[in-house]
């Protein structure tokens, strides 16, 4: 009988949208008490776009979005696709960049001309001498509103803020509501800065996260709950969800999110909903919680 109400449960979750690699899991999410959500692409809908562009000093917003745009049109990350979206949108020249390097969790660097070019988080700022003092200001006035925003500097000096918001997606405080209902502790891991990550856990009703995560410490942060004696699922979009997808209890990929989450998830969520994430764990009690 055992593994026919699994093969059972199996199929029917196959009818909510979920495809699910192993009957092992499935069973797990009945006995889940935790959930960890990323937040970018899993809460969000990992569709960002420009939404602020701050100029300093003698530069112009258009000066800011080209440079920032030469060195995105490199790199692979959301944040990116947004701001050469923007600097098209604009009819900018994007300039070519050279020495190109990619700070993870941080930003992008290269050379443009005969200037340096930075683009990220207050850290990649840090790292690089930069004084963001003059913008903190209109920074955290940004990230209030749950926008992330992005310093440029250009030779080390400040030169302005492109600012990109990926809006929440439509159902996911109500799903985050059903999955406390269920008794379920919901966290958020973000790479994201703490004043962003706060305004999106307040608006979808997350209590507890931790933001500026760096991609090999979402694991970690997974093994830990763990340790503590949590049955954890994870559920992310990202390659740099992967280890924590691998790692957790049950992992819970985002269908429209990357080959690399959903190849270490147990389960591919094809609505791209959270709603889903409780569907799972509602089906699973129903079905298979008798079952050893
Ligand atoms: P997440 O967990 O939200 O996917 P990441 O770990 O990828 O976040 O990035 C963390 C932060 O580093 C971003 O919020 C951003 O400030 C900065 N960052 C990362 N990649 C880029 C990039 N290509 N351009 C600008 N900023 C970046
Ligand atoms: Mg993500």
């Amino acid at each position: 009988a055992t593994p026919m109400s699994v093969m059972v449960a199996v199929g029917k979750a196959a009818e909510y949208g979920m495809l699910v690699r192993s009957g092992e899991a499935l069973q797990k999410a009945s006995h889940l008490t935790t959930v960890v959500l990323d937040k970018t692409g899993t809460i969000t809908e990992g569709r960002p776009s420009v939404t602020a562009i701050v100029p300093r000093q003698d530069f112009t917003e258009d000066q800011v979005l080209a440079l920032a745009a030469g060195l995105e049109q490199t790199s692979e990350h959301p944040l990116a696709e947004a701001i050469v979206e923007a600097a098209r949108g604009r009819g900018l020249d994007i300039a070519p960049c050279e020495q190109f390097e990619a700070v993870t969790g941080a930003g992008v660097k290269g050379l443009q001309g005969h200037c340096s070019v930075l683009l990220g988080n207050a850290r990649l700022m840090q790292e690089n001498g930069v004084e963001i003092a003059p913008m903190a200001s209109i920074s955290s006035e940004l990230a209030e509103k749950a926008q992330t925003p992005m310093y440029l500097a250009v030779d080390n000096q400040l030169a302005g803020i492109v600012s990109v918001a990926d809006p929440i997606r439509e159902d996911s405080a109500a799903a985050i509501e059903r999955l406390h209902a269920l008794g379920i502790k919901v966290m958020m891991l973000t790479g994201d800065n703490a004043v962003t990550a706060e305004a999106v856990a307040r608006q979808v009703g997350i209590d507890a996260f931790h933001a500026e995560v760096r991609p090999e410490d979402k694991e970690a942060h997974i093994r830990r709950l763990q340790a503590e004696g949590e049955v954890t699922a994870m559920t992310g979009d990202g390659i740099n969800d992967a280890p924590a997808l691998a790692r957790a209890d049950v992992g819970l990929a985002i269908g429209a999110g990357t080959d690399v989450a959903i190849e270490a998830a147990d389960i591919t969520l094809m609505r791209s909903s959270l709603h889903s994430v409780a569907d799972a764990i509602e089906l699973s009690r129903a079905t298979l919680k008798n079952i050893k």
